[in-house]
């Protein structure tokens, strides 16, 4: 079969894959052999799912902070190398993607991600990018400046640099099935990879009574925590889910370090802010009805604060039954409702699996990587987006660092070839 050499193989026509593709165009001038493999027919299918379809592109807050990883030196600098000012002037003024700026969130103006796509396309496309679509890479080898690889359908191509963009392990349907980190494991020092794990996922809870809340939606927040420790915290809307669990944006946040804490055979515990007042703001308000609506059951006087069926079940954990009315309750009542509500401890046993997470946490470390990406053990090799281990909150820090690992890739092999 064909053995075409090129100056730099991507594997992973996703997000890393097409913008390092197309940073590699721009530095090198149109003047390096570029190849993009996807196992797919198609690139960019799991771009296409971002944002509801939307496609929330970067986040004006990206830094370090806002991400899970075993180097934050690293990821901060790389951030600051090139951040989400560098990535949104990179779409509006290399390819041409008009972008609005929603409250910090960046998304196409046309709230496609299909325009992102399409960009890309379009530029490597007339860049002289080669794509080879719908055959699946089953082997990497070479070593140092050396890399040679085998696709499914037999074919074989070789470069000096190769870039593994292979994404994570969820929504494994889009080709992102981490089978990227099997492939590199005759590369990569085993002590250097952290197993995937699913992450921005819902988490679930057999606590007695929980699935009746299926639906109830809240403003509030959530915290995490072993039982000893607070290890993560969050704030947004916290939905019910119908499995029995909690789910929404802020819950996502938090999922990632649940999920690892669960499968140590750890006993990870939430503690839901449903109401986002103080106790004491909260007493005052059950106090305000208790003296208003007395004579209600308390359902009914506290309709206008939370739905019935949340309010029963807040009354259930706190002992109270909830056909007794408003003014029989004593301030011991009142006091304990309140904490119920400003706290509600739900102790998580499982997750959403990797076909309901958003992202995986794991992947190749950043502690093994130079700043370029490149990893420390093999000149040329180089790592990037979610194959590396660095997951980010929700909000376009996920792409956003696909963009800025792919950046800084882009720069190191452009120095190379
Ligand atoms: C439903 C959903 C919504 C999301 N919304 C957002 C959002 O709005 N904002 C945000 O910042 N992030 C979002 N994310 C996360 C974001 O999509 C990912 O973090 C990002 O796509 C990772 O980019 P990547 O290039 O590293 O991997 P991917 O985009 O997953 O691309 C990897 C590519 O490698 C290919 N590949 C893998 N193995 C092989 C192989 N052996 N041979 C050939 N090809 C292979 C795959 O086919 C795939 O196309 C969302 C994710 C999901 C699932």
């Amino acid at each position: 079969m064909s053995n075409a050499r090129y100056d730099c193989i991507i594997l992973g026509g996703g997000a890393a894959g097409l913008f390092a593709a197309s940073m590699l165009v721009k530095l090198t001038k149109g003047n390096s052999k570029i190849l993009v493999i996807d196992g797919n027919d198609r690139c960019g299918k799991k771009l296409a799912m971002t944002g509801s379809g939307r496609c929330n592109l970067s986040n004006k807050e990206a830094s370090a902070g806002k991400y899970h990883t075993d180097c934050p030196e690293l990821l901060d600098a790389c951030l600051k190398a090139f951040g989400s000012d560098d990535a949104i002037d990179f779409f509006e003024n290399e390819l041409g993607i008009v972008t609005v700026c929603d409250n910090g969130l960046y998304y196409p103006s046309t709230y496609r991600a299909q325009t992102v796509i399409d960009s890309f396309r379009f530029f490597l496309d007339e860049s002289g990018v080669d794509m080879r679509l719908g055959s699946r890479c089953v082997k990497i080898a070479g070593d140092n400046g050396a890399y040679e690889l085998t696709l499914k359908d037999g074919s074989v191509f070789s470069s000096a640099n190769l870039i593994v963009a292979s994404g994570g392990s969820t929504y494994p349907s889009t080709g992102s099935d981490g089978t990227g980190m099997t492939l590199l494991k005759g590369l990569v020092d085993p002590k250097d990879i952290v197993g995937f794990k699913p992450a921005l996922t819902s988490l679930t809870s057999r606590m007695q009574g929980i699935k009746a809340l299926a639906g109830i939606r809240c403003k509030g927040s959530v915290m995490l925590s072993d039982g000893s420790a607070n290890l993560d915290s969050s704030e947004g809307e916290i939905i019910f889910s119908k499995e029995g669990g909690i789910s929404g944006i802020c819950v996502m946040d938090i999922s990632g370090k649940a999920v690892r804490l669960l499968d140590k055979g750890g006993k990870p515990v939430v503690y839901v802010d449903l109401i986002g007042r103080t106790v004491e703001q909260t007493v005052e308000m059950l106090e305000l009805r208790r003296r208003k609506f007395g004579s209600r059951q308390i359902a009914s006087a506290l309709s206008g604060m939370m739905p019935r069926v949340l309010c029963e079940f807040v009354c259930r954990l706190s002992g109270i039954d909830p056909s007794d009315s408003m003014g029989q309750l004593s301030d011991k009542d009142i006091s304990l409702f309140a904490s119920n509500i400003c706290a509600m401890k739900i102790p998580i046993d499982g997750y959403g699996g990797n076909d309901k997470a958003q992202v995986a946490s794991g992947g190749v470390k950043l502690s093994a990587m130079n700043s370029d990406m490149q990893y420390r053990r093999r000149k040329g090799l180089y790592i990037i987006g979610e194959a590396l281990n660095v997951d980010g909150r929700c909000g376009g820090y996920n792409l956003q660092w696909a963009w800025s690992s792919a950046a800084a890739a882009a720069k190191g092999v452009a120095e190379n070839v």
